[in-house]
């Protein structure tokens, strides 16, 4: 087993090696796919994917377990419109997706049918300047799969990670504007729901911004996890918002439900009983895509347990039920269409932050085509960003009222 580890590593270092000769000039081009010689071919327990692209790019590839997964990594490569989905021949791999990763960096995950090890992984140059990534892949029992071989520790491939906070924030009391951090769902490798003509993380995105302009009007601080495109893994958006010292956390969605006829806006709570099965699955679905972009779960402590953050967190739900009260309150007080269940309960992991109000708000369904149409919709949108800044406003306000109160 030991000789083809290290074959392995060598044949990643040659995926860097091999760039040696490649001029600096070409680099500084954006690589495009190439769909056309780009599939997957399978036969018995072997698999081999093939990416044609229109120059060659630094990458790495390594696996993942639970589920496993190929995680490959290159020097930005523009996708195109092109498909993941359609170069999947129902054999060799279970699913396919990629995109945007970092600035500068994009990301392919396949989902493997079971365990299974890298024989190989080789990029070879094409003609003129074109290449061709191939990357090998053979069953192994259960025991033999060996995740995260080849993956350099190296800061330059992984996601910038803000430093984490072990003391809980302290609670806003009115006497400094309220810092928001606003959550804009999904986004790179991890669109979210289809939206038609386009993606939940576009979408909710483009709301997070006009929310953001609004509030900053209105005197309060506003952070974005995300203003691009990019992949941030649900950890890190939590991480970003505490380091940030955020007063209020807010995350942003549009997502499919299966169930017909669901509609209107829906303000989900940290909860670890979910209010109905939809609602546990709503909740799965995003872990789940966050795992499918490639993020490790191996070696991570859950969360920092310490007396001072139970402390926190006991005192941060009520603040978070207010929270999701008061916005339910003010969407409703604005004439906006809600979900039956305007206020639900589901175990999200970005609401997560032991000392942070969090609330997860769904504009709605985008499997609804009334809510679809109301989200593009730039009247409907001023109001729902008019009924939020009056709903944050105004929780602040008791919020504020009661942290003085309980300091006396
Ligand atoms: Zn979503």
């Amino acid at each position: 087993m030991t000789r083809w580890l290290s074959r392995i590593a060598a044949l990643v270092v040659t995926g860097w090696a091999s760039l040696g000769g490649v001029a600096a000039q070409d680099l500084s081009a954006l690589a495009y796919l190439r769909p056309e010689e780009s599939r997957v071919e399978a036969s018995g327990d072997e698999t081999w994917l093939t990416l044609g692209l229109t120059q060659p790019v630094p990458y790495r590839a390594f696996l993942l377990d639970q589920p496993p997964r190929l995680v490959m990594d290159f020097r930005e490569v523009d996708f195109g419109a092109a498909k993941p989905e359609a170069l999947l021949s129902g054999k060799g791999l279970s699913g396919l997706r990629w995109g945007k990763f970092r600035p500068g960096w994009s990301r392919l995950v396949a989902e493997l049918p079971g365990p299974m090890r890298l024989v190989s992984v080789t990029q070879e140059t094409e003609g003129e300047d074109g290449a061709v990534i191939r990357a090998h892949l053979e069953g192994v029992p259960a025991g033999a799969f060996a995740p995260r071989i080849g993956a350099p520790d190296s800061a330059l491939w992984d996601l910038p990670q803000p430093a984490p906070v072990d003391t809980p924030h302290p609670r806003q009391d009115g006497s400094e504007p309220l810092l928001v951090v606003l959550d804009p769902g999904h986004g790179g490798i991890d669109p979210g729901a289809d939206a038609g003509d386009g993606s939940e993380a576009d979408l909710v995105l483009g709301f997070a911004r006009e929310l953001k302009e609004a509030l900053r009007r209105g005197g309060l601080r506003v952070i974005l996890t995300r203003e691009e495109d990019v992949f941030i893994p649900l950890e890190t958006r939590v991480t970003v918002a505490r380091a940030a010292g955020a007063d209020l956390f807010l995350s942003l969605h549009a997502d499919i439900v299966p169930e017909a006829n669901v509609a209107g806006a829906t303000v989900y709570l940290l909860d670890e009983e979910a209010s109905d099965e939809a609602s546990q699955k709503l909740a799965e679905r995003h872990d789940r895509a966050d795992l499918l972009a490639g993020v490790d779960l191996e070696g991570h402590d859950d969360e920092v347990a310490h007396v001072l953050m139970d402390l926190a967190r006991t005192e941060t739900q009520p603040r978070s039920r207010r929270l999701a009260q008061v916005l339910a309150g003010a969407i409703k007080a604005e004439g906006l269409k809600m979900h039956r269940r305007p206020v639900q309960g589901a175990d999200f992991s970005v609401l997560k932050s032991p000392d942070i109000p969090s609330v997860l708000l769904e504009l709605g369904f985008v499997s609804s085509e009334v809510d679809r149409e109301r989200l593009r919709d730039p009247q409907w949108r001023a109001r729902m960003v008019r009924a939020i800044a009056t709903g944050i406003s105004g929780w602040a306000e008791g919020d504020a009222a009661e942290a003085r109160l309980l300091r006396q």
